[in-house]
Order: C-alpha cells, then structure tokens, then sequence
C-alpha cells in the first residue's frame, strides 16, 4: 500500500473507500444499463439513440477505471462480486422492460440525474481532504453533466419531431 501517498488524505479513508466503492458499483450497474438499452431499444431516432447509448456504456466504464484505481491507490479492496452492485448502489438499475426510445431515455436522464447528485456530494467532501479524489470525481462528474444534456437533447428532438406529426 502506498503509505505516504493514503496519510496525506484528511479524511476517514475508510469512509472515502466505502463511497468510492458505492460509486463504482454505479458504475457497473449504469454501464450495463446503457450497453443492455443499446441493443434492446425500437422506435424512431434509433440509430442516434444507439449511437449515444454505447458511447455513454464506454465512458461508464471508464469511470469504473478510475475509481478501481483509486480505491486500490489508497489501499482499498474493490467490490469484488456483482452479486454487490445491487446493494450498495446509489442510484439503483432500471431494466429497459419497455424498449421504447422515449422511455429508455428518460430511464438514463434519471440515472444521470442521480449520478451528478451523487459526484457532487463527493466533491464536496474531497475538496479539501484529498484533491486526488477530487481531481478524478470532477473528471467523471463532467462527463456525467454532458451525459445528461445528450440525453435530454435527444428527448427533446423526439418529443418535437412527435409534436410535428400531430
Ligand atoms: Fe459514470
Ligand atoms: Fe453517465
Ligand atoms: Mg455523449
């Protein structure tokens, strides 16, 4: 374990690992969320749902990256089992039951919604304790912002290309 690098943090680093490994189960359940969506989604606008689906799925997984990286840095043990996702999740898993574009997209604004509350909270806490933490929690909160309004300005074109047809 790196000694030094874990003492410079100003914070329980058990507390720090227990939410760094909250968030990574996140991470997994909304990579999945978004890669499962990508191949079960109908409508119209499915090509550019899809396309923005898989990005999102390959960014999630980036996320888990960085946060698996952070909890072993500071001595940490990573969730080890899936069979964990669903316990110590955040923001939880919506199956995408009904594959509609719509109602697929609001799912994941949702979980995007959470996720930002979530990324937020820990910036707040890490500002000041462990700018190393903060650094990689302000990087994947970014992505998450940017996740949101993709997600929303896709809604958007649906919800305006419905309203034409009327
Ligand atoms: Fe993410
Ligand atoms: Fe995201
Ligand atoms: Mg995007």
């Amino acid at each position: 374990m790196a000694e030094i690098g874990r003492s410079i943090v100003r914070m329980d680093v058990e507390e720090l690992l227990t939410l760094l490994n909250k968030a990574l189960a996140d991470e997994w359940l909304a990579y999945y969320q978004y890669w499962i969506g990508a191949k079960v989604v109908k409508g119209p606008m499915k090509d550019a749902v899809i396309a923005e689906l898989e990005l999102h799925a390959t960014e999630e997984l980036t996320h888990a990256q960085l946060l698996v990286g952070r909890i072993i840095q500071l001595g940490g043990t990573p969730v080890l089992s899936p069979n964990e996702w669903t316990k110590i999740t955040n923001c939880g898993y919506d199956a995408p039951e009904d594959p509609f574009v719509s109602v697929v997209l609001d799912q994941n604004i949702k979980g995007e919604q959470c996720a930002i509350r979530v990324y937020n909270k820990l910036l707040a806490l890490t500002r000041e304790a462990d700018p190393i933490t903060y650094n990689i929690i302000l990087q994947i909160l970014t992505d998450e912002v940017e996740h949101e309004e993709d997600l929303v300005a896709l809604k958007e074109d649906f919800d305006l290309m419905i309203e034409r047809r009327k």
